[in-house]
């Protein structure tokens, strides 16, 4: 009877933790549960096996079953793929929990730092089919029984659950959540060789946190598109302008509601007849819309820049989007009334009435997103050494790639890269060569941003941390290990600020830069770089460079893809110039400073910007050098 009695309390303080609906009620349920029946979270790697032995209910039964399903992948090697890794996840959004799941399934030991203690987004989401089965996987039904339940198959409820269904299933894998808990910055390991000394660790706010004092040899910035981890070069994608609208109406569940279809997504190319209707008869001119039937009637459009200002909403055009969609540039009236037509319009005005929903600064809930600047790093990880302890240093979500969430990649292309560093930190524990880790890692990470619903194979069943698994066109070698010896990076810190941020930043950083490489050692190093090269003999830091050919051997020497060294003509000196200088740009980050044109116009380099110039190809691979 004890027995039987201790079952149901271990039950229903289960349920409790199952049903708990925010993340502070998570995190407490979970304590209670913990407590009650004397299981230690600690224990990373015994936890869920307690729990699974400790709550024995049907319910719980069928979730087990459903993770243990998981768990039983080849890749996790029973738990034991990762057991000496020590990770640390900056974020709990669903990216960061995504990737802290596939982590305490390897065996790793997983902490996850979140600044805020809230989840509040409440937009619904638009989510690609396979992120819905990956998600049913996990048992997200079982926490929300509404989980995908819409007309649409790709539609789950909104952020905030999926985070709290991501949540459960993290602390249930043994990840230890810490709320309130913010990333300052990286803390390289003392200097004292040997056991002594201290592994990595983070700053964080508040200051005297246990978490302080943890170690880890893994770090993952999954803290959304504002990342603050330092080394990962930003590079900026100036798309088409578009500017997303998002709208949710009142939804009173009426008959007449009900009958009323949802838009999956209709694109401008698939529906033109459509769109040019719209624009005749309201003159609002949009490139797609969506509308999901939910707790409200949630409405998405991307919307012409023109067709705003014509119809008032915006009401100066301005270049720079931040001042374009400040709110005293908006008409909020308008927009109200824009976004409220198009509504009508795309439902064929079937919708009884269009009341807005109010929002939780007690406004109607209507908001507009600009898309027309776009950012992703240009790599997807990097390895750090000092006082020869290294670190693993990855990025996911959207630190990693900025989505068009339109069109729901923010949450699919983010879990593909919650996968792709699982199977990257798995290399890493079966001791791969961290070159090989990173080239490997780079080449998966080139074919995500054209990754599509489309194109991803189709088994979902099939699905692991494994690449192979996922994308059809794998080529995990495309990029080579010459290729990223700047992403490893050991020795003092200089070489590890790789600098982050706008061009502000990045100035101040040259000049300051500058004065640590003295030219004769900067001079040495290019000598070195470019020996050996058809018609480059670099004796200064001048004319030597004026060809253009010494800037393209250099480039050549780092990554021989890029420039068709041979095809050169030593004599088209401003073609050789400007296109190492553009190569440099794209794929290093490295900013001309002057033009081929410019560089051809003049007697002789000015000093001052070759050195500048070159200082940047020095600071990035004086450490490759081969
Ligand atoms: P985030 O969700 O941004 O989470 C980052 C977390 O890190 C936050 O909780 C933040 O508090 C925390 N954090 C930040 N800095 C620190 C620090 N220094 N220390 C500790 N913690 C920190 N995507 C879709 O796929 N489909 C959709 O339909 C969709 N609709 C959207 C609608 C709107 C209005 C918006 C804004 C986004 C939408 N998205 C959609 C995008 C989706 O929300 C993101 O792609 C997704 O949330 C990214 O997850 P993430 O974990 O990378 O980052």
């Amino acid at each position: 009877e004890m027995e039987d009695e201790r079952n149901s309390q271990a039950s229903q303080l289960f349920e409790n933790f199952v049903q708990a609906s925010t993340c502070k009620g998570t995190l407490q349920a979970f304590g209670v549960l913990c407590r009650q029946l004397e299981l230690d979270p600690a224990d990373h790697q015994g936890f869920y096996s307690s729990l699974k032995a400790a709550v024995t209910s049907w319910k719980a039964k069928a979730l087990w079953t459903k993770l243990d399903k998981r768990a039983s992948h080849k890749e996790y090697k029973k738990g034991q793929a990762c057991t000496d890794t020590r990770c640390l996840i900056i974020g709990s959004g669903p990216c960061g929990l995504r990737t802290a799941i596939e982590m305490a399934l390897l065996g790793a030991k997983v902490v996850v730092i979140e600044k805020r203690d809230t989840f509040s987004r409440n937009n619904v989401l638009h989510l690609w089919p396979f992120t819905i089965h990956d998600l049913r996987n996990l048992g997200a039904k079982k926490f929300y029984g509404k989980f995908c339940a819409g007309a649409i198959d790709h539609i789950s409820k909104c952020i905030r659950q999926l985070q709290l269904i991501l949540l459960k299933v993290s602390l249930i894998v043994g990840v230890e959540v810490h709320v309130n808990v913010e990333f300052l910055s990286l803390l390289e390991p003392s200097e004292e060789q040997g056991s002594d000394g201290l592994g990595w660790r983070a700053e964080i706010r508040p200051a005297g946190h246990p978490i302080s004092d943890y170690e880890f040899d893994v770090l993952i910035g999954a803290d959304g598109r504002r990342s603050t981890l330092d080394g990962f070069r930003r590079k900026e994608f100036r798309g088409k302008l578009a500017i997303a609208i998002t709208a949710n109406f009142v939804n009173r569940n009426t008959t007449a509601e009900a009958k009323v279809e949802e838009i999956s997504g209709v694109a401008f190319i698939f529906n033109q007849k459509f769109f040019l209707e719209l624009k005749e008869e309201t003159g609002i001119d949009l490139e797609n819309i969506v509308y999901y039937k939910d707790n409200t009637h949630y409405f998405v459009m991307t919307a012409k820049k023109q067709s705003l200002l014509d119809k008032g909403v915006i009401i100066h055009d301005y270049i720079e989007t931040e001042r374009l969609l400040h709110s005293d540039n908006v008409n909020q009236e308008a927009l109200l009334s824009y976004a409220r037509e198009a509504a009508d319009f795309g439902t064929n005005y079937q919708l009884p009435s269009l009341d807005y929903a109010i929002n939780h600064y007690g406004q109607p809930d209507v908001a507009m997103f600009d898309f027309t600047c776009m950012y992703a790093s240009e790599n997807a990880a990097l390895i750090r050494e000092k006082s020869s302890r290294q670190l693993l240093v990855a990025l996911v979500g959207d630190s990693l790639l900025e989505p068009f969430w339109p069109m729901g990649t923010g949450c699919a292309r983010g879990f593909l890269a919650a996968f792709d560093t699982a199977w990257m930190v798995q290399g890493w524990a079966q001791g791969k060569e961290p070159l090989e880790i990173l080239s490997e890692r780079e080449s998966i990470y080139r074919l995500l941003p054209q990754t599509t619903a489309e194109n991803i194979m189709k088994n979902f069943e099939q699905y692991t941390i494994d690449p192979a698994t996922r994308y059809p066109n794998l080529n995990s070698s495309c990029v080579r290990p010459h290729q990223v010896r700047h992403l490893y990076i050991n020795g003092e810190q200089s070489s590890c600020s790789v600098e982050r941020g706008g061009p502000t930043r990045r100035s101040v950083n040259i000049t300051r830069r500058e004065s640590e490489v003295r030219p004769s050692r900067l001079l040495l190093w290019c000598q070195k770089q470019t020996q050996g090269y058809r018609g480059v003999d670099v004796t200064d830091l001048t004319t030597s460079w004026k060809s253009g050919l010494a800037l393209c051997a250099l480039i050549h020497r780092q990554r021989p893809d890029l420039i068709d060294f041979d095809s050169l003509n030593e004599a088209d000196c401003a073609r050789n110039n400007q296109l190492a200088f553009e190569v440099a740009e794209r794929a290093f980050g490295i900013q001309p400073l002057i033009t081929g044109k410019e560089m051809a116009a003049v007697q002789e380099p000015d000093k001052l910007v070759m050195v500048l110039y070159l200082s940047k190809f020095y600071e990035m691979f004086r450490n490759s050098s081969l």
